[in-house]
């Protein structure tokens, strides 16, 4: 692909267009910062373009769909002047305080950047498990649920998505097992107390999966109970794999301090190692991974990177 040379220098570099890149580009905007989003895929979102239906963001008694929200959020930005592109983001280099945002159509210069990619889905890493990927394995029921109308199904997890898409699978698949590697959920209570209620649902406690297989398409899974060591198989037409989720910081490594598995470290302004870089959302070290606090940090940030700009005027 033909690079293009973008000698335009940006107040503010926005990476990542989930809920925290696109508030963060709400305020920077509304605070006349000159400022781009850059998504690397071509529908801005993250992971909360898959979540069917949210009950948890306020403002919305009755719900809203993922995709919804991200509409109006980027409807919202888009108003008030942020710009959006796509396309990858593949390094970030600061030479003095003059920021290069390497991206896979060619250089953005800016004085200060939001990091706000997100994070994607864990992969169990057992066997079998990457040739079936998109054959019977997947990381997303509101994407692929409607495959599995009247299908037995196996899901992997125990957290708040686990739960989420296990109560959304149960409108299409005959039977729905789920399997935890202990004997309680993470999950908010109140989804656990769907999910037990659901007759659509069992249990497997205690279990993890040792391998998957099928020829052509997954045909059977292999479980292991952690306390008794017994080896089981599971026949099912597919399986569904919620087991938490992996920064995306790949384009990071060296730059900024992240924790051990990837997470940025950030200060209380969510300024990281790398003074004028900010952090915002799933992609930092934090205690609560949600929409709202995805928005306040995008809010947060946005506003510091502002504070970091007016302080070479003063
Ligand atoms: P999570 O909370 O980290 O839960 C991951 C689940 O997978 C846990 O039950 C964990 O077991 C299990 N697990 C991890 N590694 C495993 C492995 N190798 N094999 C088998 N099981 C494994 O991840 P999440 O559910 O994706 O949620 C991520 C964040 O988003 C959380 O902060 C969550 O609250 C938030 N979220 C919120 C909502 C909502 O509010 N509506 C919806 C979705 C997500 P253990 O429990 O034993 O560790």
């Amino acid at each position: 692909m033909k690079k293009i040379m973008n000698r335009e220098t940006y107040d503010l570099i926005i990476i990542g267009g989930g809920p925290a890149g696109l508030t963060a580009g709400l305020y920077a905007a509304r605070a006349k910062l000159k400022t781009l989003l850059l998504e690397k895929l071509p529908l801005t979102g993250g992971q909360t373009i898959n979540a069917w239906m949210l009950e948890n963001y306020p403002g919305f008694p009755d719900g809203i769909s993922g995709p919804e929200l991200i509409k109006k959020m980027e409807t919202q930005a888009r108003k008030f002047g942020l710009m959006i592109k796509t396309g990858e983001v593949n390094e970030i280099k600061v030479s003095g305080d003059m920021k290069q945002v390497v991206h896979e159509e060619g250089d953005y210069f800016c004085r200060t950047i939001i990091v706000a990619t997100g994070a994607s889905p864990s992969r169990l890493g057992v066997k079998g498990e990457k040739r079936l990927i998109g054959k019977g394995i997947s990381f997303c029921g509101t994407c692929d649920g409607f495959f599995f109308k009247d299908k037995d199904v196996v899901l992997v997890g125990g957290g708040d998505t686990a739960m989420e898409e296990a109560l959304f699978l149960t409108r299409f698949v005959r039977k729905l097992s789920v399997v935890h590697r202990r004997d309680s959920l993470r999950a908010t209570r109140i989804l656990q107390d769907r999910a037990f209620e659901n007759d659509k649902i069992n249990f497997i406690w205690d279990t993890v999966v040792e391998g998957i297989e099928g020829e052509k398409n997954v045909d059977k899974v292999i479980l292991k109970n952690v306390k008794t060591g017994e080896i089981s198989v599971e026949e099912t037409d597919g399986i569904f794999v919620f087991v938490g989720t992996n920064p995306n910081t790949q384009c990071l490594q060296g730059f900024i301090d992240l924790d051990k598995q990837g997470f940025i470290l950030t200060n209380k302004n969510l300024e990281t190692s790398a003074p004028g870089v900010f952090a915002a959302g799933d992609v930092r070290k934090k205690l609560l991974r949600q929409i709202s606090t995805a928005v306040g940090d995008g809010a947060t940030a946005a506003f510091a990177a502002e504070k970091y700009i007016d302080s070479f005027h003063s």
